[in-house]
């Protein structure tokens, strides 16, 4: 199981650098805490500039000297393989500890690790066949084009879906030929730390994949500055995104970046009512609202507005809220005090700036949520777009509920956001579905289901929700780039001196 290296009260976790597991050069430890109980279960290693130094510097040394630079691609496929199968095994147990450290539901946490080995097959099975080309040169010569891998990858990764983000990343940067640093979030580290124990077992040679945990700007920033990463690919705030591509940009570095929304899920009058409520609650109040794609604009025809409004509130009142170990339970707490806190304060807004409360908005009062970080599902109705409750992300149990008249007008409110990473469009009618979804300016636009994400389909944001995409064959291309090869067929070359 994890690693502890200290008899104490709760388990030392190790971090994973160089095919080793190593204790912080700090020499300290961070508490992580399980948000059902309020109480810490085990220690993170604080680690540092020194730490991702050694880290980076062990992937360098994998991808230029170790025996994974010069693998074929088809070789390193039968690792990752080996890696799915291995994670399959492990699901559960995964599963256990993610919850423990940020509180989703069991239940769908197992089905999601279930899920995630689809992601180390699928970009094994493309690691071999990704070519290169030949270009109808207007020259005297043959040229052609090589996909290469970067170098050394960093992986910056929340705390919502841990092991899931890790593996959007990892998956792609693997399978392309890259080496990787992994920096978890720090209330959520355990599980990237348990999955080293995987790595290893899976037979990826040292110093391929590293995991270095602690705080954003002690560990992770220090990864994004060293003049040896060659890429970031970011899952968190738009606020975190943005400084690290400022800091990326300094060195020229690419990045990925997968960062907030604020998505709307548009209910037209003539919707299946019944599945546009099952939408709009799992949209919103799914791991607890703590999803960037979280439909949290519901936007709602004004001639069905009581009526879906009614059914919605009824529906969302049959959830059980609780111990997340419960299968029954359908709202876990919120991941961690600091989240709590901003959705608390969100409330207040919300209601200061005269949205009026439907729908919970506190704390649940049922005694066996004791300590831990709970709110009640929350809806807001007259909301208007301009209120900050409808303009800024929360990242919890909180639906703002907007009216529109017709196709334009949820078209425009829809896309009065800063952000673009989703939209749901509820109808029956196909024709008002293609024309919403040309018009709605998101990275994923859902047609009567909402939160659908697949290994083979890409995922990413427009406007301030993001940069590159991941899943799918254009996941990968975030992790190459390409070198173009000129060979000469010319007899002779030509006098550099003579022009024309
Ligand atoms: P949140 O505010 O929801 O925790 P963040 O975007 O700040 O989201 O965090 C996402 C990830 O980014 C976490 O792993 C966090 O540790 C990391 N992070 C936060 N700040 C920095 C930073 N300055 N440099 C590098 N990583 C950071």
């Amino acid at each position: 199981m994890l690693q502890t290296v200290d008899a104490g009260a709760l388990p030392r976790l190790r971090m994973y650098v160089g095919g080793e597991w190593v204790e912080p050069a700090s020499g300290t430890w961070l508490e992580t805490v399980d948000p059902f109980t309020a109480k810490p279960w085990a220690l993170i290693p604080r680690g540092n500039a020194e730490d991702a130094d050694r880290a980076v510097r062990a992937a360098h040394a994998a991808f230029r000297t170790g025996p994974w630079g010069k693998m074929h691609p088809s070789k390193r496929a039968r690792i990752l393989f080996r890696l799915a199968d291995l994670i399959e095994e492990n699901a559960d147990a995964l599963a256990e500890i993610e919850v423990r450290d940020n509180g989703r539901l069991l239940a769908e946490m197992r089905h999601q690790i279930r899920y995630v080995p689809n992601w180390f097959r699928y970009y094994a099975g493309l690691a071999d066949k990704i070519e290169g080309t030949v270009h109808p040169c207007d020259k005297p010569a043959l040229s052609f084009s090589r996909p290469e891998p970067l170098g050394v990858c960093v992986a910056i990764v929340p705390w919502n879906a841990p092991l899931l983000l890790l593996t959007l990343k990892a998956a792609p940067a693997l399978a392309a030929g890259n080496t990787l640093v992994i920096k978890p979030a720090e209330y959520t580290s355990a599980t990237a730390l348990k999955l080293m124990e995987l790595v290893e077992q899976a037979g990826f040679p040292p110093g391929v994949v590293n995991v270095v945990t602690g705080l954003g700007p002690e560990v992770g920033e220090p990864l994004v500055t060293h003049p040896l990463t060659r890429h970031l690919g970011f899952t968190g705030s738009t606020r975190t995104g943005a400084h690290l591509y400022a800091l990326a940009a300094k060195d020229v570095k690419r990045v990925s970046l997968e960062l907030g929304g604020k998505s709307p899920n548009i209910v037209f009058a003539d919707a299946d009512l019944d599945n546009a409520v099952r939408g709009v609650v799992g949209g919103i109040f799914g791991a607890t609202g703590q999803t960037c794609i979280a439909g949290s604009r519901l936007l709602v025809h004004a001639k069905i507005h009581d009526a879906f409004l009614d059914r919605l509130i009824a529906f969302t009142k049959t959830a059980r809220i609780g111990d997340p170990r419960n299968l029954e339970t359908k709202i876990g707490p919120i991941a961690n005090s600091m989240q709590y806190e901003k959705v608390l304060g969100y409330i207040d807004i919300a209601r200061q700036e005269g949205a009026e409360l439907a729908l919970g908005g506190r704390r649940p009062e049922a005694a066996e949520c004791g300590e831990g970080f709970f709110i009640e599902p929350t809806i807001f109705t007259g909301v208007r777009n301009a209120m900050r409750i409808a303009q800024e992300e929360v990242f919890g149990p909180v639906l703002s509920a907007l009216t529109f008249e017709d196709e334009d007008e949820a078209v425009a409110i829809a896309n009065d956001s800063e952000f673009g990473l989703a939209a749901g469009v509820w109808t029956s009618d196909m024709k008002v579905a293609l024309r919403m979804s040309e018009k709605l300016e998101a990275g994923s636009v859902w047609i009567n289901t909402y939160r659908d994400i697949s290994y083979t389909t890409p995922f990413g944001g427009y406007k301030k929700s993001g940069i590159g995409r991941e899943n799918g064959i254009e996941g990968i291309r975030e992790y190459l780039q390409t070198k173009a090869v000129w060979i000469s067929t010319a007899a002779e070359i030509p006098n550099p001196f003579v022009i024309g």
